[in-house]
Parts: C-alpha cells; sequence; structure tokens
C-alpha cells in the first residue's frame, strides 16, 4: 500500500477501456478529467467508462473533472505562427492568429501600459502598450519581449491584473451540469481568487441537485494570498504549478508548495501537487533526475497525491507513467527519512473532538506496536481526521457510502472499504476491522486502533466516537455454544474418535463423519469444536464432565489445519483463526 496517491489526467493516449484499466492495475487512485481539452460527450462517455472499470477492480477509481475556468486561450490555428523579437502585436478577441494579430477567447483590456502579457505557459513574453478601447471590441497593442513560434490554443497569463471574468464561466456552468448529471466525484475549480469562487462553483453543483466536493486549484497570486479561507471553503486542494508558475515568479513556487501543502495537513485537507511532475515522460522512457527528486520531495513534503497531466494524457506510455512514478513514491515511503520526516511533523489537534482522538490514536498505536488504524466513518470526516495525522501503520476507512469509498481514495494513506451499515457500535467496530482482515491490513491476532465515527444508524451515547483497542479475529466457524468459556490452542481435527495422537492441549474438531465415542484419554482436551449440530451427543457429555468449552454445529473452514492455532469463543459461538485472547478484547 502506497501512501501518497496518484491523480491520472486521462486523454487521447489513455482513454480506452483497456487503458483505464491498466492505468488502475499500475496505480492510478483518481482518474482527472480536463475540460480544458476534448467535448463534453466524449467526458459523458468516458466517465461512464471508468465507472464500469472501477466496478471490476479491487480499489476504488473516483472522476475528478477539471474544470476550464476563466482560462484565457490563444485562437484554433492550423499552423504556428511566429512572433518576433520586438515586434508589435494586436490582442483582440477573435479566432484567428497572425503574427501581427492574435485573437484570444476573452478581452483583456483592463490592462494598462507597462503589465506584462505571457503566452504558452511563458514562452512567449510581450509588454503591453497601450489600450484600444475597453471590453469584447478593444484590442492591446503590446511589444514582444521574447518571441517564438505560438501554436495553437496556448495559455495567456496576465500576472497581477484583475481581469473581471466571472469564476464560473457558461463553458463551466454546462461542464457542471455533466459533472451533476454523472454524479462525478470531486470537481476541480480554476483559476479561484478566494473563498467566494469556491463557494460559487458548490452553490452552482449544489443548484444542479448534486453535492460534489470541490478541490480549489492555486494557480494564481490572489489565491496564494487568501489560501487560509480557500482551504476552509474547499474539500480539497491542488497546487497548479503550470499556471502559478507563471502568475508568480517561478522561483517562488517551491516554497509556495511547501507551504500550502504544510497548511493543508493542518488542516486535514487533501492537497494534490501537479504539473510537469515526470513531464520528459511524455516522450522519454525514462524520467529526469529532477523529476524524480522532484516527485520524491512533495512525497516527504507530506502531499496526498502526486499528479500526471500530459504524461498520462497524451504520452506515449501513460501505464509506464504511472508505474514509474509508484516505484518512485514507494522508495521514498520505505525509507527511514520518510518515517522521521512523519514523527517530527505532526500537526496540533485543533478543537473537534474527532481531532483529538484521531491524533490519540495515531499515537496509541504507535505506543501499543498496533498493526493498524481502522477508521468506521459514514462521511469520510473521520477518515480525512485520521489521515491527517499521518499514522505509521496502515489507515484504513471502512464505509457504507460507496461515493465517500471513493472520495477518500484521494486522501494519504487511506485505504477505502465499503461496509454495510449496523446497528450497534460493536457491530459497526468488529464490520469495521473484518474490512481491514479481508484487505490484509492486519492479520487474525493483531491489534488494532479503531476509531468509530458517528454514524446516522446508531442512537444515543454510541453515537458519539469511540476510540478502541482492538484485537482482530477472522472468524473461521460459528455454531452454538455448548459449554461456555474462552480458550486458544491448536486445533487437532478427528473423523474416527481416535484421540491417542491429539498433542495435550488441543482443541479437538470433530469433523461430520464423526460416529460413536473417543478411545484414548480425553482429559487432555482443552476444547471442542463439533461440527454436527446439538446439544446432547457424545463429545458434548465430554465436554460437559471436563467442563472445557465447546460449540456445536460449526464446520471449520477447510484451510485450518491440525497444529493452527485457533481460539475457541464458546460465549458468542464463534472459532477465531489465531490466539486472539488479548486482554483488551475480552
Ligand atoms: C496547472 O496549471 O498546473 C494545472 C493543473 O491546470 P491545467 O492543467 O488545467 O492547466
Amino acid at each position: 500500500m502506497r501512501n501518497a496517491k496518484i491523480v491520472c489526467t486521462l486523454g487521447p493516449a489513455s482513454e480506452s477501456r483497456r487503458t483505464v484499466r491498466q492505468l488502475a492495475e499500475a496505480g492510478m487512485s483518481v482518474a482527472r478529467l480536463n475540460a480544458s481539452h476534448g467535448s463534453r460527450e466524449d467526458r459523458a462517455e468516458l466517465v461512464d467508462r471508468i465507472r464500469d472499470v472501477d466496478e471490476t477492480t479491487p480499489g476504488p477509481l473516483p472522476v475528478m473533472l477539471d474544470l476550464q475556468g476563466p482560462e484565457i486561450r490563444t485562437a484554433q490555428i492550423d499552423e504556428p505562427v511566429h512572433l518576433e523579437p520586438d515586434s508589435t502585436v494586436r490582442f483582440v478577441v477573435g479566432d484567428d492568429a497572425t503574427s501581427e494579430e492574435v485573437g484570444l477567447s476573452y478581452a483583456i483590456t483592463n490592462v494598462e501600459p507597462g503589465d506584462t502579457v505571457l503566452l504558452d505557459d511563458g514562452r512567449i513574453e510581450t509588454t503591453v502598450e497601450s489600450v484600444e478601447a475597453d471590453g469584447e471590441d478593444g484590442a492591446v497593442v503590446a511589444r514582444v519581449e521574447s518571441g517564438g513560434d505560438l501554436g495553437s490554443r496556448k495559455g495567456v497569463n496576465v500576472p497581477g491584473v484583475e481581469l473581471d471574468l466571472d469564476v464560473v464561466t457558461e463553458a463551466d456552468r454546462r461542464e457542471l451540469e455533466l459533472a451533476a448529471e454523472k454524479g462525478v466525484d470531486f470537481v476541480a475549480a480554476s483559476f479561484v481568487r478566494s473563498a467566494d469562487d469556491v463557494l460559487e462553483v458548490s452553490e452552482v453543483l449544489e443548484a444542479a441537485g448534486a453535492d460534489v466536493p470541490v478541490v480549489a486549484k492555486i494557480e494564481r497570486r490572489g489565491a496564494v494570498e487568501n489560501l487560509d479561507e480557500i482551504i476552509d471553503a474547499a474539500y480539497g486542494v491542488m497546487i497548479a504549478r503550470g499556471d502559478l508558475g507563471v502568475e508568480c515568479p517561478l522561483e517562488d513556487v517551491p516554497m509556495i508548495q511547501k507551504r500550502i501543502i504544510r497548511k493543508c495537513q493542518a488542516t486535514g485537507t487533501p492537497v494534490i501537487t501537479a504539473t510537469e511532475m515526470l513531464d520528459s515522460m511524455v516522450t522519454a522512457r525514462r524520467p529526469t533526475r529532477a523529476e524524480a527528486s522532484d516527485v520524491a520531495n512533495a512525497v516527504l513534503d507530506g502531499t496526498d497525491a502526486v499528479m500526471l497531466s500530459g504524461e498520462t494524457a497524451v504520452g506515449d506510455d501513460p501505464v509506464r507513467v504511472v508505474e514509474t512514478m509508484d516505484r518512485i513514491v514507494r522508495e521514498v515511503e520505505d525509507s527511514g527519512e520518510y518515517d522521521e520526516i512523519r514523527e517530527q511533523r505532526v500537526p496540533p489537534a485543533d478543537d473537534a473532538r474527532t481531532d483529538a482522538l484521531a491524533r490519540s490514536a495515531r499515537y496509541l498505536a504507535r505506543d501499543i506496536g498496533a498493526s493498524a488504524v481502522v477508521a468506521a466513518s459514514e462521511s469520510g470526516y473521520t477518515a480525512l481526521k485520521v489521515a491527517k495525522f499521518r499514522p505509521q501503520v496502515p489507515v484504513v476507512a471502512t464505509t457504507p457510502n460507496d461515493r465517500v469509498r471513493r472520495q477518500l481514495a484521494l486522501s494519504w494513506g487511506v485505504d477505502a472499504e465499503y461496509t454495510p451499515m449496523s446497528s450497534g457500535v460493536e457491530n459497526v467496530i468488529e464490520n469495521a476491522v473484518q474490512a481491514a482482515l479481508d484487505a490484509g491490513a492486519a492479520e487474525s491476532g493483531d491489534t488494532v486502533v479503531v476509531l468509530s465515527g458517528m454514524m446516522s444508524g446508531l442512537e444515543g451515547a454510541s453515537t458519539t466516537n469511540t476510540l478502541k483497542v482492538h484485537v482482530a479475529a477472522e472468524t473461521i466457524a460459528t455454531g452454538r455454544s455448548v459449554v461456555s468459556g474462552r480458550v486458544a490452542a491448536p486445533v487437532a481435527r478427528t473423523t474416527d474418535g481416535d484421540l491417542s495422537d491429539v498433542p495435550p492441549g488441543s482443541i479437538l474438531a470433530v469433523e461430520p463423519e464423526f460416529e460413536g465415542e473417543f478411545s484414548g484419554d480425553p482429559g487432555a482436551l482443552v476444547g471442542i469444536v463439533d461440527a454436527r449440530p446439538g446439544m446432547t451427543g457424545y463429545p458434548a457429555m465430554v465436554a460437559r464432565e471436563l467442563d472445557v468449552p465447546m460449540i456445536s454445529g460449526a464446520p471449520l473452514d477447510p484451510a485450518i489445519r491440525d497444529g493452527d492455532t485457533v481460539t475457541l469463543d464458546a460465549e458468542r459461538g464463534v472459532v477465531y483463526e489465531g490466539d486472539v485472547t488479548h486482554p483488551d478484547r475480552a
């Protein structure tokens, strides 16, 4: 299990059912659809295809729909045009581009002489000389400082200038209708500047009847300045380093990244580090050393997820890219340095009770040598709190809500599993622990720390959180109690009742075909599990006489062999795998 998750942008190179499945097998945690490219119809089909794959793969596969937002792009053209250094270029709203006049998707007439207009991720830089009239019909005249070939639909950035564009454009509204209709798991909001912008996206979704968590993309200077309120308003945050590195000085990006991750972790907000992480792998088979280090550093900083964009959307070998990223992340997470940094950077608890309990669960798991922290979480809230404190052991989150299960796939370290809704806190805990056993995060007999959130099905006092140290126990047989008591011992199966080879101190498992009486000394038995039903047969008589725990009607799982240790809990009529007679369980 990897702690840092991998978000993959799907595109022409990766949108076939086969590749989506291969990406999921290689380690994709979240599928991202970028609304800046392709058609809405294609995206609708792709969401269906991802859902189909999700149904056939073991892990959850959520869909994130990333809005284009008020992004300005140059016109769509067939051949690149050359912008000569020191030449003059006019920016107008239009759908053509020449070396003298470049059409844009929105007006930029709010600029003033001296402002910078950047094209194609800042590769072409111009300085505004004059503005000819305002609005859609206006034009901006600029001098080309550093020129180059300008391709089709390239991004335009005007750092530090408020362009008066709605954060939710008409195209975004249609996209949000699609998000609501398809019930996508996250919407990523581009170019937000404030908490109000984030809330506006949520409001449009709500008006469309959907409750979809919003991931705020931090790619403007204004967003960096309003980071705290944005974190407060959004479900998650994406460090969109592409536009961020054009809107802000490039040299500011590394520290902004580290600060955002730190703040998100301190508030338990999922954070994605995005853009150009393994960019050279769009065409190359191996990443550069610098790219490998970039991924590693984001993981060491504590990011919830790392993201792939062009590498998986249009790259030569998307599956290889995910495998490479997966290997880099695992290598970091296996290191002593990673453990050390995590131990040093545990955030303080805030004043919510669940926060304090989740922090305690982290230290409790460490101090008692637990195998996992299990979070039973209906809304995902308790699971997010557990992830916030980055425990040193696996985090298994169990939820009866399949949507929450998918959304938790974005969060650091969370292995999200489905469990049916149950009544009574004991059942919630039993089901959650069973899910951890099924997921392989714990083995029967292991100690786990369970934090149960508030469940709508539970009543009264049991609706408060419960923190429990629990011994995980895999049920291998259930039956009816004949003589009560609890014992853990090696098992010995018998079909003929001959006890001469049964080692002293064994639990005797009586097979269905047994008839008659035992031969040899039954005094050495410490318990009996009879596969056959009934309270009055010969083994029941022996158990009563010896006063050893016994259950009947409980055929043992065939995988259990002679000599394997089991726990016979004749109070509950259950046989568990391993020794689970830990005092905390009782
Ligand atoms: C970015 O700018 O880094 C980013 C992730 O946004 P987009 O891919 O939408 O340009």
